[in-house]
C-alpha cells in the first residue's frame, strides 16, 4: 500500500514537473554574463532587470496565455491587437517580447560595423549612422514616462524612428508608426537607475558602446520580406477587419443556431463588403486572385441579404453563408481566434 501510494505521488509529481515545464514561454537566457556591459550597463541592473522584471513578465504572460487558451497560436500574431485582449496580455506580451531583442541587440564589445545593404537604407533615409542615432536618442528622451524608443522596418519596406508608451511595441495596432522593430531600447527607470539615477541622457549617451550594429543588421535583413511584417500589413487594412468582426459576429452564431445576427445585420454586412470592396488593397495583397475573391465576398454577401429578406429558411442562409465564410478566407486566412 506504501509502494503504491509512493508510486502515485511519483506520478502526480511528473504530471506537475511536465505541467511546469509545457510553460509556453521561457524566459531567454542573456548570451553574455550580468556583468559583461560593465561600465555602460552596471551587473546590478542587468540582474534585476532580466532575472526580475523579465521573468514577472514571462510568467504573466505565461498566465494569460494558460487562462485565455491561447494555445499553439503565435505571439506575434495576436500581439497585432494586443490590446483587444486586455491590460495582462497587452503588458505582459509587450515586456516578454521588447526585453527579448533588447538583450539580444546588446554585446560586450558590440559590432560598429552594418551590412552593406543596411548602411545604405540608413545613409539614404538618414545620411549617416550618427543621424540615425541622434533619432533614436530623441525619441528616447522625449518619451514621457515609461516606454521604449525604436528603429522598425514598415509595410512599405523603409526605416521609422518610433518611441511607444509602457510596454507597448510596434507591432501592435495602437502604434502611431507600426512595423518590424529591429532595434530597441529600454528607457522605464528600471533600466538605468541605480546607475544613472534621473539622468537618462546618460544613460542614452552610453548604449552606443554596448549595441550591436552586426545584429541589428541581420535583423533588418530578417525583417524585410517577413510573415510578420505582412501581417503587420493586412492587420492595417481597415475594411478587411470591418468585414472580419461583421463575419465572426453573424456566422458564428448562426452555426450555433442562433440566426437573429445576420437576420439583424444582413443589410450593414452588405455595407461592409461595399467598403471592402472599395478600399485601397495593400500592396502585397493586390492579387488577381485578391480582388476576385473580393468581388466573389460583394456578391455572396448580397445574396445572404436577398435571403433574409425574402424569409428564406434558415437552413438556407445557413449554407450560403457558410459559402461566404469559407470565400472570405481566401483572403483572410485561417480564422483561429
Ligand atoms: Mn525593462
Amino acid at each position: 500500500m506504501k509502494q503504491l501510494s509512493l508510486v502515485l505521488l511519483l506520478a502526480v509529481s511528473a504530471v506537475f514537473a511536465q505541467s511546469a515545464s509545457a510553460q509556453k514561454f521561457a524566459l531567454p537566457k542573456l548570451p553574455y554574463a550580468y556583468n559583461a556591459l560593465e561600465p555602460y550597463i552596471d551587473a546590478q541592473t542587468m540582474e534585476i532587470h532580466h532575472s526580475k522584471h523579465h521573468q514577472a513578465y514571462t510568467n504573466n504572460l505565461n498566465k494569460v496565455w494558460a487562462e485565455k487558451e491561447y494555445g499553439d497560436f503565435d505571439l506575434e500574431e495576436l500581439m497585432l491587437q494586443a490590446p483587444r485582449r486586455g491590460d495582462a496580455f497587452r503588458n505582459n506580451s509587450g515586456g516578454f517580447y521588447n526585453h527579448s531583442l533588447f538583450w539580444e541587440i546588446l554585446a560586450p564589445n558590440a559590432s560598429q560595423t552594418l551590412t552593406p545593404a543596411f548602411e545604405a537604407a540608413v545613409k539614404a533615409q538618414y545620411t549617416s549612422v550618427d543621424s540615425l542615432k541622434k533619432l533614436l536618442t530623441q525619441a528616447a528622451s522625449s518619451r514621457f514616462g515609461s516606454g521604449w524608443a525604436w528603429l522598425i522596418v514598415t509595410v512599405d519596406g523603409k526605416l521609422a524612428v518610433t518611441s511607444t508608451a509602457n510596454q507597448d511595441n510596434p507591432i501592435m495596432d495602437v502604434a502611431e508608426v507600426r512595423g518590424v522593430p529591429i532595434l530597441a531600447i529600454d528607457v522605464w527607470e528600471h533600466a538605468y537607475y541605480l546607475k544613472y539615477q534621473n539622468k537618462r541622457a546618460d544613460y542614452l549617451g552610453a548604449i552606443w558602446k554596448v549595441l550591436d550594429w552586426s545584429v541589428v543588421s541581420s535583423k533588418y535583413a530578417a525583417a524585410l520580406g517577413s510573415p510578420l511584417l505582412k501581417m503587420i500589413e493586412k492587420d492595417g487594412w481597415k475594411e478587411l477587419n470591418a468585414y472580419h468582426k461583421m463575419m465572426a459576429s453573424t456566422f458564428h452564431p448562426a452555426e450555433d443556431g442562433d440566426f437573429k445576427p445576420i437576420k439583424e445585420r444582413s443589410k450593414e454586412f452588405v455595407e461592409a463588403a461595399r467598403l471592402l470592396n472599395m478600399s485601397i488593397i495593400p500592396k502585397s495583397f493586390n492579387t488577381p486572385e485578391v480582388k476576385k475573391t473580393l468581388a466573389d465576398i460583394l456578391k455572396g454577401t448580397e445574396e445572404v441579404h436577398k435571403l433574409v429578406t425574402k424569409k428564406a429558411k434558415d437552413a438556407a442562409i445557413l449554407e450560403r453563408l457558410t459559402k461566404l465564410h469559407d470565400t472570405f478566407h481566401i483572403v483572410q486566412g485561417l480564422c483561429k481566434h
